[in-house]
């Protein structure tokens, strides 16, 4: 297929695709998927070879947000029934991080609810980034902690932050139908800070709010224009509780088309598939690992992922290794600029985080149940949707 070629010729350059052939892509039909991924699967390889960074969630602060996110479990008046505490000390984010750094993780991707921290958030922040950092050699950091006013990215890496995560989530002129409570300058904004102090940016995208084509191409072009190091994409968890409870409009054909339509518009940088990963790729996320040269190990922020034992199992499985602490992320020419030569961050704080029972079906340990009724690709799939219940702001032990 023509557009391929071009595309392919394209992202080895790094040379901006066009609106058009990047919306081509989303329009691909399902007998050219395996095309698109193959021809995605060779940008990618070229710029990240066979490897796949792993990233550890920690959620320092959970729920009770007064801000209105509509895709966001933690949003104000959210009636899910999530886990909801205060701040972690930094000796119980740092007990939760170790999890995730024993699990194989090298990035720990430290997220807190609400609109943005004040000056003493700042601080406890920091004393967790430096609790971390103190017992684990090499490990990256990266924050994510809402919109930032000025001087705290600057504090963040004095304290050690390698990076900053915060996602544009959705086109410019769609972002006011998902929130009310602070508009897409403001994120730009803090993505811009971030950068200015020295701190890798991270920035990305949610997938499957009832959103375009059109504005998905939007989205991932202004990520482009605003050069983050990694774009997590997330495919949006619909919980129940959210005003976007009933939005389920992805199938994994869909997810695939996208992430090589990340990958095309942005092939040097580290895409990340955040959460939603097995609510909505399932059966197809080894074939998504051509395509994004990132995941996060475990569980999500307010919901179950797949055993991480099951996501390394994938990666070998699927013919790709664990990137390695000593191994650099990102391709020599982005190493060296912003504040985390070793890549950059995360799907956090809006992730729609998801995942699954573990012991059902994608996820994790083999189920015992009966095969039942074939499924549908596109069929909601609330049967996947766990609510987080181990881990940080629990007595149980972390998905790791
Ligand atoms: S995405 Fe962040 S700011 Fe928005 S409601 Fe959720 S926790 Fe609050």
């Amino acid at each position: 297929m023509d557009l391929l070629n071009t595309l392919v010729d394209k992202g080895l350059r790094r040379e901006l695709p066009t609106r058009e052939e990047a919306l081509a892509v989303l329009a691909t039909s399902d007998d050219d998927l395996l095309d698109v991924v193959a021809a995605a699967g060779k940008v990618r390889r070229h710029w990240f070879g066979r490897r796949v960074k792993l990233n550890y969630l920690v959620n320092l602060k959970s729920g009770l947000c007064p801000e209105d996110c509509s895709y966001c479990s933690q949003r104000l008046g959210s009636e899910a029934g999530i886990l909801k505490y205060t701040w972690l000390k930094p000796d119980e984010a740092s007990q939760a991080a170790a999890a995730g750094l024993a699990g194989g993780a090298k990035r720990v991707c430290l997220v807190a609810s609400g609109r943005g921290p004040t000056d003493r958030d700042v601080d406890r922040v920091s004393q967790t980034i430096k609790a971390i950092k103190d017992g684990n050699e090499g490990v990256e950091v990266c924050a994510c902690l809402g919109l930032l006013s000025d001087g705290q990215a600057e504090r963040l890496r004095e304290a050690g932050a390698d990076a900053y995560n915060h996602n544009l989530n959705t086109s410019e002129s769609t972002y006011g139908e998902i929130t009310t409570t602070h508009t897409y300058a403001d994120r730009v904004d803090t993505v811009q800070k971030a950068h200015a102090a020295g701190l890798s940016p991270c920035s990305g995208l949610i997938a499957g709010m009832g959103e375009s084509d059109e504005d998905l191409v939007d989205v991932v072009f202004s990520l482009r224009e605003l050069d983050p190091d990694s774009v997590p994409v997330n495919f949006l968890i619909p919980f129940e509780g959210t005003p976007l409870a009933k939005e389920w409009n992805l199938t994994p054909q869909r997810c695939l088309r996208i992430l090589a339509m990340v990958r095309f518009v942005c092939p040097d940088v580290e895409v990340r598939i955040a959460g939603g990963r097995e609510v909505h790729l399932r059966t197809m996320q080894p074939l998504a690992l051509n395509l994004a040269n990132s995941i996060f190990l475990g569980d999500y922020l307010t919901s179950e992922g797949q055993a991480g034992k099951a996501d390394l199992e994938m990666i070998a499985d699927a013919g790709f290794e664990v990137e390695g602490a000593e191994q650099v992320t990102l391709p020599e020419h982005r190493a060296g600029g912003g504040g985390c030569h070793q890549g950059a961050d995360t799907g956090c704080h809006d992730s729609a985080a998801g995942g699954c029972h573990d012991g059902a079906g994608v996820c994790g340990s083999a189920s015992a149940e009966p095969a039942g009724e074939p499924v549908a690709a596109n069929e909601p799939r609330t049967d996947l949707v766990a609510v987080r219940r181990r881990g940080a702001g629990t007595d149980l032990a972390p998905n790791a």
